[in-house]
């Protein structure tokens, strides 16, 4: 068992991660919900545990439903 547990990738968070998405994905949401992450520059992959997931989740329905709009 050599798999390490990834931690959450928000600032001073260490909450073991529940989702990951994508950082193009997450990048708005999380700004918008005043987070910090605490990741590399080449990383495109966020790992976000429950509680910060739900945070931006609602941000990232609002930014699929833009999408939607300008594209529809
Ligand atoms: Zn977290």
């Amino acid at each position: 068992m050599a798999a390490k547990k990834k931690l959450c990738d928000v600032k001073d968070c260490s909450n073991s991660t529940k989702k990951t998405v994508s950082r193009e994905q997450a990048g708005t949401a999380i700004k918008q919900a005043n987070m910090t992450l605490d990741i590399r520059d080449k990383v495109n992959k966020v790992h976000l545990c429950a509680d910060h997931y739900r945070k931006i989740k609602k941000q990232l329905k609002k930014d699929r439903q833009i999408e939607r709009l300008r594209w529809g």
